[in-house]
Formats: C-alpha cells, sequence, structure tokens
C-alpha cells in the first residue's frame, strides 16, 4: 500500500475514516485509505455525499487512461473544451474517448472554486498535463528532499508528470488554502469506475472533436463520420462500383438483406467476418462505402498498421473501441491492409497466436458473432497469400471475395461510371481505349485517373486554362469542355509510364 508522504494530514477525509475504509452515503467503500489518491486538501462535503470523493473519481480518471483517452478536471467544462480545441495539436495521441471530472464549488472546502482545469493523457508509460487554464502549479514534493520545487505552469503548457507531483489548483488565488490532487500513477488499466463516476465522451461520436485531436493519426476515424455527413462528403452507391457485379450479388445476400430485414434472419449464424481480397486500387474500399451506404450502416475504417502502432496496449484498446462502436450501433468496419496484423509468421498456421493484437482481434469477433448486433467486419487484403489460415476460418473472416483486376467488360463499365457528366468528342473510340487499357493492366483507379488526366489536357487544349489565369472565363466557356481522343491517349500514355517506373 502506497502512502502519499508529504507533509498535510488527511484532514479532509479523516471524518470518515474509519479503520481504514472510507465511509460514504452508501455505506462502505471497500478501499483502505492508504490506496485512495491521497489529495489531501480536496474536501467534499460531507457523509451525505453518495459520489465517491474528489481524490478517488481523480484516482479512477488515471486508471482509465490507455493511450487513446483523455481524462479533464474541470469547474467550468464550457472554457475545458474550448481551451482543449485551442490546443489540441499538443496532444499527440489518437483520443477516441474522454473522461471529465467536473468540481462542482460546493464539493471543495468552504465552497471555493477550483482555480485550474487540466487534462491528463498518457503516452507510453508517460504522463502528460496540459494545462486548460488559468494557471496551476504542479509541486514536486520529495519527501527524501529537504525542500520542494514549486513550478507554475501558464495556459497551453503541457507538463511530464512524475509519480507523487501534487497538481495546485487554487494556487494563485488563496495561498493557505490550495487544492491538491496527488498525481499517482495506477499500476493497471482499470476504467470501469470513471464509466461509473465520471463524465463520458466518445470522441467517436463528434466528427468536429476527434478532429481537432491529432489528425494525421486518427484522420480515417473522422473519415467515418464525415461520411454520414450528408452534403459535405458523397455516398457512395453500387452504381458507383465498375465490374463487380458478382461480388455486389454476394453482398447482398450475406449483407444488404440481413442488415435491412433482420427479422428474417434472426435464427441463423451470419457470417459477420468478410475478407476482400485482390490486387491494389481496384475498388475494394470503395465497394466497401458503398455497401455500408446501401445497407443503411455506420461506416468504420481503420488501417491495420495504425492498429500497430503505438504503445504496448493502446492498439488492443484501439480494436476494442471499434468493436464496441460496432456493437453498440450497426455498422461496418473495414480493416485496410488486414495483411499487416493477420500475417502467418513463416507460413506456420498457429504462428501468431501469442500476438495479443490479434487475440484482441480474434476475440472481439467473437463477441461479434454472439451478438445480436448486425455489424460487419471487412477485412481487406492485396496479400491473401500471407494470411493467417485460422484467422481467415469460418466463423472469423469466413466469407472471401475476390476484386479482381478488370477485364475488359470491367474496364468498359469503371470507364462510364467516372465519364459521367463529362463531354466527348466523336473520335473518341471506347473499344479502342479498352483495348490499350487492358494492355496496361489497368486497374479501376488508373481508370478514373485516365478521365481526370485527360480532362485536365482538354482545358490546357482548348484555351480554357488560359482564360482562367488570364481572368477572362466565364460559365459560358464550360459548354466547350469535351475531352477529345488525343487528350486520352495522351493521359494514358503519361499512365503507362508511371506504371513502368514503379
Ligand atoms: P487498396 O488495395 O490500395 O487499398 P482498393 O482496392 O481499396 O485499393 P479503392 O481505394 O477502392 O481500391 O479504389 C481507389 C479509387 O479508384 C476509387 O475511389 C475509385 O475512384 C477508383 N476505382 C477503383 N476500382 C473501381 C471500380 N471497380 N469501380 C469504380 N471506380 C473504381
Amino acid at each position: 500500500m502506497r502512502v502519499q508522504a508529504i507533509n498535510n494530514t488527511i484532514v479532509n477525509i479523516n471524518s470518515r475514516q474509519i479503520k481504514n475504509k472510507v465511509i460514504s452515503q452508501t455505506g462502505t467503500i471497500d478501499k483502505p485509505v492508504s490506496d485512495v489518491v491521497a489529495a489531501q486538501n480536496i474536501a467534499f462535503h460531507g457523509l451525505l455525499d453518495s459520489k465517491p470523493s474528489l481524490s478517488e473519481r481523480f484516482k479512477y480518471g488515471l486508471e482509465a487512461l490507455d493511450g487513446n483517452t483523455l481524462f479533464i478536471v474541470t469547474s467550468n467544462e464550457q472554457d475545458s473544451n474550448r481551451k482543449l480545441k485551442e490546443f489540441s495539436s499538443k496532444i499527440d495521441i489518437p483520443v477516441t474517448q474522454i473522461y471529465t471530472l467536473v468540481v462542482k464549488d460546493e464539493e471543495l472546502k468552504n465552497d471555493r472554486q477550483l482555480n485550474a482545469n487540466f487534462t491528463i493523457f498518457k503516452k507510453g508509460n508517460e504522463y502528460y498535463a496540459l494545462n486548460l487554464g488559468p494557471t496551476w502549479g504542479l509541486t514536486i514534493e520529495n519527501p527524501n528532499e529537504k525542500h520542494s520545487l514549486k513550478n507554475h505552469h501558464s495556459v497551453g503548457e503541457l507538463t511530464r508528470l512524475n509519480s507523487g507531483e501534487a497538481i495546485e489548483t487554487g494556487e494563485t488565488i488563496w495561498s493557505n488554502e490550495t487544492h491538491k490532487f496527488i498525481f499517482n500513477p495506477p499500476y493497471r488499466y482499470n476504467p470501469s469506475n470513471a464509466q461509473k463516476y465520471l463524465g463520458y465522451k466518445s470522441a467517436l461520436s463528434n466528427a468536429n472533436d476527434i478532429e481537432s485531436f491529432n489528425q494525421r493519426t486518427i484522420s480515417s476515424l473522422t473519415e467515418t463520420k464525415k461520411q454520414k455527413n450528408a452534403g459535405k462528403t458523397k455516398y457512395f452507391h453500387f452504381s458507383d462500383v465498375g465490374g463487380l457485379d458478382d461480388v455486389i450479388t454476394e453482398l447482398r445476400k450475406f449483407v444488404i438483406r440481413p442488415a435491412k430485414y433482420p427479422e428474417v434472419f434472426e435464427n441463423v449464424r451470419l457470417n459477420k467476418g468478410i475478407l476482400l481480397y485482390g490486387p491494389p486500387r481496384c475498388g475494394k474500399t470503395l465497394l466497401g462505402k458503398a455497401l455500408a451506404n446501401e445497407a443503411g450502416l455506420g461506416w468504420w475504417y481503420k488501417n491495420a498498421n495504425e492498429f500497430k502502432s503505438g504503445v504496448v496496449g493502446s492498439s488492443e484498446q484501439s480494436v476494442r473501441n471499434y468493436f464496441q462502436a460496432i456493437m453498440k450501433e450497426p455498422g461496418v468496419l473495414f480493416i485496410d491492409e488486414f495483411d499487416a496484423i493477420a500475417k502467418s509468421r513463416d507460413g506456420s498456421s498457429n504462428a501468431r497466436y501469442d500476438d495479443s493484437l490479434v487475440n484482441q482481434l480474434l476475440g472481439c469477433m467473437s463477441d461479434l458473432e454472439k451478438s445480436d448486433t448486425i455489424s460487419f467486419v471487412i477485412a481487406a487484403t492485396n496479400r491473401k497469400d500471407l494470411l493467417d489460415d485460422a484467422m481467415v476460418a469460418s466463423g472469423r473472416f469466413g466469407l472471401h471475395l475476390e476484386v479482381p483486376i478488370p477485364n475488359e467488360q470491367a474496364l468498359e463499365s469503371i470507364f462510364n461510371i467516372h465519364a459521367k457528366g463529362k463531354s466527348f468528342d466523336d473520335d473518341v473510340s471506347l473499344p479502342e481505349l479498352i483495348t490499350k487499357m487492358k494492355e496496361w493492366e489497368f486497374n479501376g483507379s488508373d481508370v478514373a485517373e485516365l478521365i481526370t488526366i485527360g480532362y485536365f489536357n482538354a482545358l490546357e487544349r482548348l484555351g480554357i486554362n488560359a482564360k482562367m489565369d488570364a481572368g477572362t472565363f466565364s460559365s459560358r466557356d464550360l459548354q466547350l469542355i469535351s475531352i477529345a481522343k488525343t487528350d486520352l491517349l495522351d493521359a494514358l500514355k503519361k499512365i503507362a509510364t508511371q506504371k513502368i517506373a514503379r
């Protein structure tokens, strides 16, 4: 048992301290006092408060820090949120959830206001606090040293926390009566008390919030919600996917109808794990997005490499978060580059079973199988041959659908999809283009690129670029824009050259 050896006695909780137990209105909290983070100067009002003390709730917040979580301590949530947005660039972890300890005036000794707001997060094995204003003090009170060091932190300042440090939250105003939280990192991850006693917000439920944190690592999460945001991001339909009719037929059977008519499939074990495999840029992600939209399911995208990055334990938590999201609300979780985590080592089929991330994923898959929620996990890979056999066995990712390199027919339908809304000169011969595209093994993305580059070539050839630069362009000029054979052949040459260079 650890007791914070700081000169103050546990004055404010003494009245509730009987034989090493803390008494609350609802009874005895089964926690030895010395295990409680000793926040000596934080008092709470009386035995009649059914909530655990501030110091305990502070400890619960620390226990919930997992590398994807923020813990905010504040007396003014709105102010803190504003500051959090302002200084979000200092938080370089992918944030998926936020716990908040709102300190009410009446919970403090003499009904005084907490004069500092801050957020704590965990990165690797280190803990950081970001001051959300106005000012807080950090006191390093090492019992082995004679002196104590005090630092004041200005708003927006990021500080690494050390065990035993006291965060003084009322320092600047009441010199005699500082409120302190003693930072004492927990030895294990346990979010259950935080879930019970602290405010909780999933960052995943608010695209704006999540966007303000670490753009790079969580941009994929944001994409999820953006797609739901009608008008801003395009919804895809199966009609936007060319040449994959057979795969779409299978997806209608195994996903669309069960999602739309769950009552028909009540006693059927649904295949909730689907493997989409095939060469790069042939439409796997596009198909996943269209599927989610057609089935009326939420869309969650994650690149498997992002699961792998980060600290031990945080990847597993991140997997759990995504599965929690799709078990809460019907959705499609699309895991791109699946081979990055589901690769079989040395060709042995069970080689990765010691890998905790793989185990976590399999555990979550089996929870999903058992749950009533009609959600699906789509694993996409260009390297099916590398996958662990056990991972793609039935009951996990049992439904395997190939998204192949487009044949002539598929090239034509992909071309027509991307050609929509554009004018072409009469000299454009689609069969001729298709023959050339086939020769150069065009994938779906190359076809889309062909039309884009062809369009840019037309703008140049028709003098539209010059008009835009000179400011003489008018909307009437739009009618002049038409893509000619030469624009497309030049584009094809460019793409083919790039393919050789690769
Ligand atoms: P990767 O394996 O590299 O992740 P992918 O197979 O998921 O690639 P997408 O990202 O879906 O490929 O395709 C990239 C883009 O190429 C699409 O957004 C779309 O514009 C175009 N595209 C690819 N395949 C098709 C297709 N079958 N029909 C229509 N457009 C396609």
